[in-house]
């Protein structure tokens, strides 16, 4: 062998050594890889934990749960969430929907200093800030589909991970609602303030598939007349019951702006709340000493319908295109913190 082939045979050589040194951890890595992934048909293990995406991981919440405060990352409080706030039958894109307005509401909330002021950044009571369901509680609701059904929810908050709806570059006030009566309400209808991204949008929910979607209540007069005097004293409901409730303005879909209780006029939100109607889209009759509200969808019908998010997911929407149809004007992006601002 010559000089050169021999300074060949070795430069091959040390190429073989340097690409093996390069290569032998990845070979390592992949097949670590291969040995931790689940066999397709294979069960999931049980209580095998969430392991949140790069950004909700990042982000560390101090949740109230009753009278104690737990801190956990955003990812893991998103998917507790999602649990207690969506039917998880639901589509895959209405739960990626859910799973990104929880987000912004959730971040929204944090920037804005939240209802907890030093104590925590968000509480788990529904009529104050969002629901949230631990896992074990949730197994137990979806029985048999209890894997499928965490594994989807887990799904959608990791395959949105860090996504939030913005508008002027920071996340917006993310309400939603059940189902609304056909088409959304402006925030300013229904709560004191407007929001530019809070407007009126069609929703295309199909009511007779939606449980109680059309219900009724009925009231004696004397249990109206006693919630109303005391939410409303000044109101005079002394005379004819059919008279007790007049002028009301209502919007296309028929949910009531005002309406005038014993001469007082209010905000059909706020006669829905006085009543604990399901939402403020109702009509009534005056029957034997009875008063009967026919009430239409459920919620306050402000932001993302979850039933017509989910029926636009059936129809092919992407949870984007959801989002985009139901707060006006906003964008979708990632998460930056404050720092960005
Ligand atoms: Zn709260």
């Amino acid at each position: 062998m010559s000089g050169k082939g021999r300074i060949r045979q070795t430069l091959a050589v040390s190429a073989v050594l340097v690409a093996a040194l390069f290569l032998l951890p990845l070979v390592s890595a992949v097949s670590f890889h291969w040995e931790r992934k689940t066999p397709p048909d294979a069960p999931r293990e049980e209580a095998e934990p969430f392991v949140s995406g790069v950004r909700d991981g990042a982000e560390t919440l101090r949740v109230l749960k009753g009278d104690t405060v737990e801190e956990m990352d955003l990812g893991t409080y998103l998917v507790g969430v999602v649990r207690a706030e969506m039917p998880a039958s639901f589509e895959p894109e209405a739960l990626k929907a859910q799973a990104v307005a929880a987000r912004t509401y959730t971040l929204y909330q944090l920037r804005s200093g939240g209802r907890h002021g030093d104590t925590a950044d968000i509480c788990t009571d529904p009529t104050c800030c969002q629901a949230y369901q631990e896992e074990a509680a949730a197994r137990q609701g979806w029985g048999d589909a209890a894997d499928e059904y965490e594994q989807k929810i887990e799904s959608a908050v990791r395959d949105t991970d860090g996504e939030v709806i913005l508008y002027d570059d920071a996340p917006i006030l993310a309400v939603f609602h059940s189902a609304s009566a056909g088409l959304t309400r402006p925030a300013g209808k229904v709560w004191s303030g407007d929001l530019p991204y809070l407007q009126a949008v069609a929703s295309p929910e199909e009511g007779d598939a939606i449980p109680n979607y059309y219900s009724r209540t009925e009231f004696s007069l004397e249990e109206v007349r006693s919630r109303v005097l005391s939410a409303l004293p000044e109101a005079d409901l002394s005379g004819d019951a059919a008279e007790w409730l007049q002028n009301d303005v209502r919007d296309a879909a028929g949910s009531i702006e005002t309406v005038e209780v014993g001469g007082v006029a209010v905000r059909g939100s706020r006669l829905r709340s006085i009543l604990g109607l399901r939402s403020a889209c109702f009509t009534w009759e005056v029957g034997e000493d009875t008063l009967i509200f026919f009430v239409t969808g459920y919620g306050h019908g402000v932001g993302m319908s979850q039933y017509g998010a989910q029926q636009m997911a059936r129809e092919g929407s992407s949870y984007r295109e959801i989002l985009t149809h139901y707060y006006t004007g906003v964008t979708l992006g990632p998460w930056e913190g404050d720092g960005a601002e």
